[in-house]
């Protein structure tokens, strides 16, 4: 057993952070402090006007930005649990944790950003929560997440042997690869398709702000995954990486349901099978970050969603403000 890495380190003062070993770690705080927005920094005066208009959205529009929120309003705090509760005590390295409280942080922000949204729009918070009740292919992937994390949330759970470091990285799959890397994605393209209509922009830029932090957070996870896999070599058996396969492929199928769910009739331009496939694209890309062989092939139907996490340059072409908030060009994903 590896005494001495990013896991389990009994050698290591968790309070003494120099000198680090770990510097894609310090890279990766340092790329999110530097993405610093808060919602309020983003004006809703239109959106409320268009919200209150009977003429610009229509009702299958209304619908799915109520399901995105729907979903979202739970994910976040899902997620900001998990990590506060379970990943921060068993990564031990210092550099990791510092990384762990900004992205806690983050997440503390896109609850803000739900908070901001039904404030100004005037919606109902029991509405919104409801629809992880009431609407089967949101409350499917919520329950896919806590099934999939409920090990680690054992407060006996220990990484101490193979068969425990095994589980806790399926967990780390599903908090990071999962729920961070493909359960938000079919909605963050939704919503930026409709900012591409100029429909309820300040959400969208609200969520093109998320859509970056998120995919700092996916970075985050696959890294450090990839070092307990490196530090652990026997975790990573045949069968344990059939296993991930297989999950990854199921939360493809309900996210996949979820898109033809909450945009049954697609949008101006696009049809409901394109999220399809733009959730089996970006799930190849996930697979390759954590070393394991794409599945699907699918071309990117979507090409202008990386635009909008590759912030630094191509934003300028359009007026948002998103990139005055980056301070370097620092996201590659
Ligand atoms: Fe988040
Ligand atoms: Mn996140």
């Amino acid at each position: 057993m590896n005494k001495s890495g990013i896991i389990n380190n009994s050698t290591v003062d968790p309070n003494k952070i120099l000198p680090m070993r770990y510097q894609w770690a310090r890279q990766h705080y340092k790329d999110g402090v530097a993405n610093n927005w808060t919602p309020e920094e983003v004006s809703m005066q239109h959106d409320i006007e268009q919200w209150k208009s009977s003429t610009v959205l229509t009702a299958a529009e209304r619908r799915l930005i109520l399901w995105n929120l729907g979903f979202f309003s739970t994910a976040e705090s899902l997620t900001a649990n998990n990590l506060v509760l379970t990943v921060y005590k068993h990564v031990t390295n210092p550099e990791c944790r510092q990384y762990l409280l900004r992205q806690a942080y983050e997440e503390a922000v896109h609850t803000d950003t739900f908070i901001y949204c039904c404030d100004s729009l005037g919606l109902n918070p029991d509405e919104i929560y409801n629809m992880y009740e009431v609407i089967p292919s949101i409350k499917e992937k919520d329950d896919f997440v806590v099934n999939l994390t409920k090990s680690i949330m054992n407060p006996n759970f220990k990484t101490d042997t193979t068969e425990n470091i095994q589980r806790f990285v399926h967990d780390l799959i599903g908090f990071y690869v999962i729920m961070e890397g493909i359960f938000f994605y079919a909605g963050f393209a939704m919503m930026l398709a409709l900012k591409r209509q100029n429909k309820m922009v300040g959400i969208g830029e609200q969520f093109e702000y998320i859509m970056r932090d998120e995919s700092l957070h996916l970075a985050f996870g696959c890294d450090l995954i990839n070092v307990i896999k490196a530090e652990n070599p026997e975790i990573w058996t045949e069968s344990f990486q059939q296993e991930i396969v297989e999950l990854i492929k199921q939360a493809v199928i309900l996210e996949k349901q979820y898109a033809l769910d909450a945009c049954p009739q697609g949008m101006l331009g696009i049809n409901a099978q394109q999220f399809a496939e733009y959730v089996e694209h970006i799930t190849d890309r996930r697979l390759e970050r954590i070393d394991l062989p794409k599945i699907y092939g699918t071309k990117n139907p979507f090409p202008w969603m990386s635009q909008s996490t590759d912030l630094s340059k191509e934003k300028n072409f359009f007026e948002s403000r998103v990139t005055e908030y980056q301070t370097a060009g620092s996201l590659e994903w």
